[in-house]
């Protein structure tokens, strides 16, 4: 993005916000890599802080979504000065599966790590999200008994860290892969990551699992997502695709809202949904990945019934879903 656009999107914010009368803001940075752009998050945090000190906004949160590696001590001090609260940081596994995946395949884990360490001390919260499928799953206690190990020298990591697993989701660009590590696996995948949440409650982490908050972005009614060029999606899996561009922020406020009402209806649940012990937990399936069964169009029921059921009654059992 750049700081045009960006400076372009914080009044879009701004008049959007003054428009429906909203006195609360959350921000999350993510990309690809948003720490390429170092410059342009400070620049947008300082724009939105201004919001802030002219009396429209009664709260403003920030998170950071980031693979950890860019980032320095330098910059987290900038980032915590200006407001930034909580980051997500993502780790692949142990470090050959880690390092092995990584573009380039350079050594990130212990950089990673680092600046993990650096920013728990600045008492900035992290989510330690690793995202499994069939070739990582196994690594999940290994990978938390590695974070015990670095807990021991800093008492600031557990008590800002949460521990979160997240089950790979199929892109376009991964779908391929998916085939081999992910589908027809997922039951499988999915008990070895409540295994691993409840031996990181035995050793007193802190959990965030998803299945607790099955939250849709496309479905909240103030939940916007501005690409780098200033288009506007409601869900992260439709972003660059055109068809479900909900607008620009050069456009008139009224369309885009309009558009982006329209999107959030689309609701894929059927009478057998509404009679389904699932529901609303589910309400009719992922619509990202039903899009990538239907040549791209969202508005498909996807039922993982099957899934939820079995995933739900471990975690209650195993009580991982406790706070
Ligand atoms: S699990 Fe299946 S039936 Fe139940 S709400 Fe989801 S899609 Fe509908």
């Amino acid at each position: 993005m750049s700081c045009e656009t960006l400076e372009a999107g914080v009044q879009w914010c701004a008049q959007f916000l003054e428009k429906e009368n909203i006195k609360n803001l959350e921000i999350v940075f993510f990309g690809g890599e948003p720490v390429l752009n170092h410059e342009v998050i400070v620049q947008a945090m300082v724009g939105f802080n201004r919001l802030k000190k002219q009396g429209m906004l009664d709260s403003l949160r920030y998170q950071l979504v980031t693979n950890g590696s860019l980032l320095s001590p330098g910059k987290i001090k900038v980032l915590k000065a200006l407001g930034l609260q909580e980051m997500q940081v993502t780790i692949d596994g142990l470090p050959h599966t880690h390092n092995r995946r990584r573009v380039g395949g350079q050594g990130t884990w212990g950089k990673i790590w680092e600046s993990i360490l650096y920013t728990v001390e600045e008492n900035i919260r992290i989510a330690l999200n690793c995202v499994v499928d069939s070739e990582n799953c196994h690594e999940l206690k290994d990978l938390i008994d590695a974070a015990e190990c670095f807990s021991v020298s800093s008492q600031k990591l557990k008590q800002n860290t949460w521990i979160l697993f997240s089950l790979l989701i199929p892109t376009t660009y991964t779908l391929q892969r998916c085939e081999t590590v992910l589908f027809s696996k997922e039951k499988e995948i999915l008990s070895t990551i409540i295994d691993a949440y409840a031996y990181a409650k035995q050793l007193s982490w802190r959990t965030a699992t998803w299945l607790l908050y099955h939250y849709s972005a496309r479905e909240a009614k103030y939940s916007y997502i501005i690409a780098p060029e200033g288009d506007i999606y409601k869900c992260y899996g439709a972003i660059g695709n055109k068809r479900y561009c909900i607008g620009n922020i050069a456009d008139d406020l009224e369309a885009v809202k309009k558009k982006a009402l329209e999107f959030s209806d689309m609701q894929p649940w059927d009478e057998a949904c509404l009679k389904c012990n699932i529901f609303p937990i589910c309400r009719g399936g992922c619509q990202h990945i039903s899009s990538l069964l239907h040549q791209g169009e969202y508005g498909h029921k996807l039922c993982e019934k099957g899934l939820w059921e079995s995933a739900l009654k471990k975690a209650l059992a195993l009580g991982v879903l406790n706070p």
